[in-house]
């Protein structure tokens, strides 16, 4: 009976620390564990077979051509990762002008993951290979220091559909669009000058070999003669 006696306090004794702990619990509220951050990941097998196969790339500011720009810092100069594109007109004078989707593909980045590199979007593709077309690899395209960012992660885009506006990263450089190139599925912010090209690729070199075909340049007629026509 003792023995029931001592048992009964110490459950009580229990009972009371456990709603205490839930109490102080409620007042001291721990740090929420951070989010995710999409910026440091692989894609894996299955998102790398969700992403639009890609044939044809154009230039991501002006015309699809790249009418009314110049690349200010080509690839590689500088120990530049990118190209530098501007407006024709130099200076700011670009500021908020639209951002285009190089080629179709789907939104695996967007946020501002320093300030150097401001707002920045990355799109993943998937592309032909040039030998044998049935086997495919990722190829990134990177945009940075832009205004605003019309899009969102996970979103599929079009070649050519505006994904936002050139900016100059909150004041620190002149307005223009920092257009990188990458190779494989890591998708990691990284940095924007280096010794070594690590996974990036010639912006030119690149869209001059998947652009689209000549005739893709002329409008077709408007009207198309028929045979039966008199
Ligand atoms: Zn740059």
């Amino acid at each position: 009976m003792a023995l029931k006696i001592v048992s009964m306090k110490r459950l009580w004794t229990l009972t009371f620390l456990g709603i205490a702990i839930a109490l102080v619990g409620l007042i001291v509220r721990l740090p929420a564990p951070r989010p995710f951050d999409p910026a440091f990941v692989r894609l894996s097998p299955l998102e790398i077979a969700r992403l639009p196969l890609a044939v044809r790339f154009d230039q991501p500011m002006g015309g699809e051509h790249g009418a009314l720009t110049y690349n200010a810092q080509p690839f590689r100069l500088n120990r530049h990762l990118g190209d530098d594109l501007n407006g024709i007109g130099g200076l700011d004078s670009d500021f908020g002008d639209s951002v285009y989707a190089a080629g179709f593909g789907r939104v695996v980045y967007a946020g501002t993951p320093a300030p150097s590199w401001g707002k920045m979007l990355i799109l993943a593709h998937r592309v032909p290979d040039q030998e044998t077309a049935e086997k495919t690899h990722v190829i990134q395209t990177v945009y940075a220091h832009l205004k605003e960012i019309g899009v969102k992660t996970d979103q599929l885009v079009q070649r050519g559909e505006k994904i936002g506006t050139v900016g100059h990263a909150d004041g620190q450089y002149l307005a223009h669009l920092h257009f990188e190139i990458r190779e494989g599925p890591y998708i990691n912010p990284s940095v924007g000058y280096a010794d070594a090209p690590l996974n990036r690729i010639s912006p030119e070199r690149f869209l001059a070999q998947h652009r689209g075909a000549a005739d893709d340049l002329l409008n077709p007629p408007p009207t198309q003669p028929t045979p039966s026509s008199p």
